[in-house]
């Protein structure tokens, strides 16, 4: 793509992750006390036995809560629009890999490997240690409540069990534009924001067969992606009120309960991140790149570190091209390659983490999902992994969508908004150390012959 990806721009003041935190925090310990003085939201008006403070309370629970909501609802106006312009232009650009030959062809194979792997983990774990199921009845009514009107619709519809065989038909839309609708409001009747991801690969292939009558249109796409990532930043800076207000009204509605759900979350994605990076990562630098996994991190450890920081993989590129070339010391053809390709197109940590988010939430919510529902959350995690922005926040409306898929209502992520932020540094580091694990294999499996490749930047421009 042509046009500038670098979203991750250093700002004025203290940094968007330090303000998310303050906010998390006020926001987290106002809701405490106002659950411990007895604050309920009541639309506004205190109940005739209350007094003037708890009046208050309820107040400001019945605004923060519209606050929040404000900014989820900025992330769900671009989920269409997002996912269809990445997905088609994430194509286009593999139909120039599939230029490269070999090297493309093996990007490709790491890329889909390494991310079923990140989902299988990811969605492993969830079933195991059923982070969502620590949250008692009580309060799990009050979150249906609050998070899913008419959601007992939606609640029935994910059980009603559909056959695999019928799920493989429907991730072919009759009507894209319907499933473009449904998969919004979960209306859809066939495979929704899925069908919708098929669509546009389906498009994106088409363009790659006719690329000069199609300029116009991919210029189109490319402003659409554009447009959309600009939303998203103006979210993000909603961040540290919106996750604020989030964890305030959660916190106040449910007291210490939320919170140790919300921990055992946090605990279950870092435990699958962890995994992923340090023994999945860690065995495949050994087997391919034959490289030993102590030498492989500690040389990528600065683009972990900035990763960290900045929660973008595209703020990111330019350190991991760096530590490719001076650390890990390869072709500077294959890393430009690999890695402007793995900033938006390889995201493990991000498939892992949508895998964890939708199932989790799916507990919290009740809703049991059937294994072709299940077979769909890791399909479509693998693809949103690819169709992610490299961007902070960057997956929250692909999560979303996965959530309508199966059944969960969307609006349920605001559970997980306010310690988005934290895990969402961390799943950057899993997705940066991942493109420079397939950078340092792909150098070491093409050897020599990597040198006698064009150079491959001037096609992937910056991506
Ligand atoms: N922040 C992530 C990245 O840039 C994307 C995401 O998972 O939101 O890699």
């Amino acid at each position: 793509m042509s046009t500038d990806r670098n979203h991750g721009k250093p700002g004025r003041g203290l940094p968007l992750h330090t303000k998310i935190l303050i906010g998390l925090l006020v926001g987290i310990i106002g809701g405490l006390i106002a659950h411990s003085i007895g604050g309920t939201v009541k639309g506004g008006e205190g109940d005739a036995n209350s007094n003037g403070l708890i009046d208050w309370l309820d107040t400001v629970i019945y605004w923060a809560e519209p606050v929040g909501k404000v900014f989820l609802r900025l992330m769900f106006m671009v989920v269409v629009p997002m996912v269809f312009s990445a997905l088609a232009l994430a194509v286009v650009e593999i139909g120039d890999l599939r230029k490269l030959g070999r090297m493309g062809l093996k990007t490709l194979g790491f890329t889909a490997i390494l991310s079923s792997s990140a989902v299988l983990i990811g969605i492993g774990l969830v079933g195991m240690m059923q982070p969502g199921k620590s949250l008692g009845e009580a309060q799990r009514q009050k979150l249906l409540e609050q998070y899913s009107k008419g959601a007992s619709d939606k609640v029935d519809k994910a059980k009603e069990a559909k056959a695999i065989r019928d799920t493989l038909v429907d991730l072919f839309p009759e009507n894209p534009l319907q499933e473009m609708v449904g998969a919004v409001d979960g209306s859809s009747k066939g495979n929704g924001m899925l069908a919708v991801m098929v669509f546009a690969l389906v498009c994106g292939m088409a363009i790659t067969t006719k690329p000069d009558e199609t300029k116009t249109f991919v210029g189109f796409l490319e402003g659409l992606y554009e447009i959309s990532m600009s939303v998203i930043e103006f979210a993000m800076k909603l961040a540290p009120v919106g996750a604020g207000c989030l964890v305030f009204a959660l916190a106040a509605q449910l007291g210490l309960d939320i919170l140790k759900t919300l921990f055992m979350f946090v605990i279950t994605a870092v435990l699958g991140l962890g995994l992923q990076l340090f023994v999945v990562y860690g065995i495949v630098v050994m087997i391919f790149a034959r490289m030993s996994p102590i030498s492989f991190f500690s040389k990528v450890s600065e683009a972990m570190l900035v990763a960290f920081g900045t929660s973008s993989s595209s703020a990111t590129l330019p350190t991991a091209m760096k530590v490719a070339d001076e650390e890990l010391k390869l072709p500077t053809r294959v890393s430009n390659f690999v890695l402007t390709v793995g900033a938006t197109g390889n995201q493990n940590g991000t498939a892992l983490y949508e895998g964890v988010v939708v199932l989790f939430l799916a507990q919290v919510m009740g809703v049991d999902l059937s294994a072709s529902q299940q077979f769909t959350v890791v399909l479509m995690s693998i693809l949103a992994g690819v169709g992610t922005a490299g961007v902070p926040g960057g997956s929250l409306p692909l999560i979303v969508v996965v959530m309508q898929s199966v059944g969960v209502p969307g609006a349920a992520i605001g559970i997980v908004l306010g310690v988005d932020r934290i895990l969402d540094m961390c799943r950057t580091v899993v997705n940066v150390t991942g493109d420079l694990a397939i950078a340092a294999c792909v150098a070491r499996t093409e050897g020599d012959d990597a040198a006698s490749l064009e150079n491959p930047s001037t096609r992937t421009g910056d991506r």
